[in-house]
């Protein structure tokens, strides 16, 4: 896979506003903020897309999802966020190294524009 900023950040060779970090994931505030709470949930392992991932990579995903519950909970919103993941260009993904974004601190409509 080709490698992408996140991978710097990962590296910590660019800065990143990291609120969680363990050995599988790191999460950090999203530079173009789309909620008052708009955290990244990024596994170190590049995985490109979560259409790449395969059963070698359950625990991971797991992982992800808890980290993810922790990130809300760390940050006042447990009670309603919102986690998405773009899944190729065509809706919307730009950085092709798996992440789920972790959103809340206002409301949202359904379905998802
Ligand atoms: P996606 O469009 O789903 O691939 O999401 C990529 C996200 O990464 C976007 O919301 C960007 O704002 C965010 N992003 C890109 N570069 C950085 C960066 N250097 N630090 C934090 N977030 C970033």
């Amino acid at each position: 896979m080709t490698e992408t900023i996140f991978a710097k950040i990962i590296r910590r060779e660019i800065p990143a506003d990291v609120v969680y970090e363990d050995d599988r994931c790191l999460a950090f505030r999203d530079v173009n903020p789309q909620a008052p709470v708009h955290i990244l949930v990024v596994p170190k392992q590049p995985i490109a897309r979560l259409i790449d991932a395969g059963e070698n990579d359950e625990a991971l995903l797991g992982h992800l999802l808890l980290v993810a519950n922790q990130v809300a909970a760390d940050h006042g919103i447990g009670e309603a966020f919102r986690v998405v993941v773009n899944n190729g260009a065509g809706v919307g993904q730009s950085v092709f190294h798996l992440h789920l974004h972790i959103l809340g601190g206002r409301s949202f409509t359904w379905p998802p524009g």
